[in-house]
């Protein structure tokens, strides 16, 4: 390193392990910057925070393509769920890592100079540390990225779900002082992570990639046969317009509408599916390594209790509640239910969780940040 240069990586900011080394060629002073008075500086420093933020950016993509990346090395098999889980929580949290499919030969040569077995998978290797049978919250808990609150003050707002909806309702929240917490079962992203782009975002005319892990026509593309089964009579009714188009001219995606899947078969892993097509009554089976089920859109709130939710499910918010949904909480506080509040004071629904969403980007960010106006005032209300 130079004069005047500086070192650091992007895990100053988001808190992971740091992976990179640095040695000065000729004496002089080195300042050290603790990762919270970078935040401040960055914070207080527009300019300054372009320069460093741009270089982080590029050091962390250059260090995604160097020997750097072998520092996570995951070992498993294409076909595993638990080996799934850990790479969506890899690539969701942008860790520098390395994929080893145990079924290839070049890759068991790898497994074996680490003392893995088949029972072993999946596995993470680092240096000096072999997880075995390694799931996300172990990696997590291993590279530091577990959350571990320090104090013991109540926070002011704790968020569940960092998809946009959770992002932006924390990106606002926490900018306009308020103590936030974020939790996510996985890592931020949420579905417009698993998305291979999200189009229709103001400001994107191109659209906004995410990881293409889900991605069909990118399995496609990986020299696969895609099979697309639609109960319907066709799939531009509930499809965007783009996804339509990628789907209908691509070369081996085959689209089978008035079809469904009606039996699986295999043994440790899926081997064969039926289809039976439902206009001429007939079915068929046929081989198959792997199936996507995107059947409609289930909202996860299952865990709220006691919330009020529409007959899907989806959680019913401030207008949309009855005088019948507010229990004598609500006669104690004596207010009704601010925009975004559910029937239990002071929880917020926003995003596609939220009853009568519009299940985009766009509107899910948009509840986000305005819920937080609504926060504040709940929280005024209790002083
Ligand atoms: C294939 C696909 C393509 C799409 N294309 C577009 C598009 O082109 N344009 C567009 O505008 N929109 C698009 N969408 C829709 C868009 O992605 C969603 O509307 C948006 O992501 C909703 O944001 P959200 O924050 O409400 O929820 P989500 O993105 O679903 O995020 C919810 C988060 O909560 C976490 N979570 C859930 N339960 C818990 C729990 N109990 N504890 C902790 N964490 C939890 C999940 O892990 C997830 O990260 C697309 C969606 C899909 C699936």
């Amino acid at each position: 390193m130079d004069a005047g240069g500086f070192v650091g990586e992007l895990n100053l900011l988001t808190g992971q392990n740091v992976y990179l080394l640095c040695r000065v060629r000729e004496g002089g002073t080195v300042y050290r910057v603790p990762p919270e008075r970078l935040r401040q500086l960055m914070a207080n420093d527009v300019e300054l925070s372009d320069v460093v933020f741009k270089a982080l950016i590029a050091r962390r993509e250059l260090l995604q393509r160097s020997t750097a990346a072998l520092a996570v090395e995951i070992v498993g098999t294409d076909r595993s769920a638990a080996a799934l889980a850990l790479r969506t929580y890899a690539a969701r949290q942008r860790l520098i890592h390395q994929w080893f499919d145990a079924d290839t030969p070049a890759d068991q040569a790898m497994m074996e100079s680490s003392g893995l077995a088949a029972e072993d998978l999946p596995a993470v290797v680092m240096p000096g540390v072999t997880m075995r049978q390694a799931t996300p919250g172990g990696l997590a808990e291993k590279l530091g990225l577990s959350y571990r609150r320090s104090s013991v003050k109540p926070v002011d707002v704790t968020i569940v779900g960092a998809g946009p909806a959770g992002l932006a309702a924390a990106v606002y929240g926490a900018s306009e002082g308020l103590d936030t917490v974020l939790l996510d079962a996985v890592a931020t992203g949420g579905l417009a992570a698993a998305s291979s782009r999200i189009e229709n975002y103001l400001g994107f005319p191109f659209g906004l990639s995410g990881a293409d892990l889900t991605d069909l026509t990118g399995l496609a593309g990986r020299g696969s046969d895609v099979s697309l089964v639609v109960r319907g009579p066709d799939i531009a009714a509930e499809m965007s317009a783009y996804l339509v188009d990628r789907l209908l001219v691509h070369p081996r995606v085959t689209v089978r509408c008035r079809s469904e899947v009606t039996r699986l078969d295999g043994g440790d892993f899926l081997e064969e599916v039926t289809i039976t097509d439902r206009t001429a009554d007939t079915a068929h089976a046929q081989p198959c390594a792997g199936l996507f089920c995107f059947i409609g859109a289930e909202p996860a709130a299952s865990w709220l209790t006691g919330i009020a939710t529409g007959d899907d499910g989806f959680i019913r918010t401030d207008v949309q509640l009855t005088d019948s949904d507010l229990g004598p909480a609500w006669a104690t506080l004596g207010r009704r239910p601010l925009p975004f509040e559910t029937s239990i004071p002071g929880v917020f629904a926003v995003g596609d969780v939220h009853s009568g969403s519009m299940k985009r980007v766009a509107a899910a960010t948009g509840e986000g940040a305005s819920a937080i106006a609504s926060v504040h005032k709940a929280i005024a209300a209790l002083a």
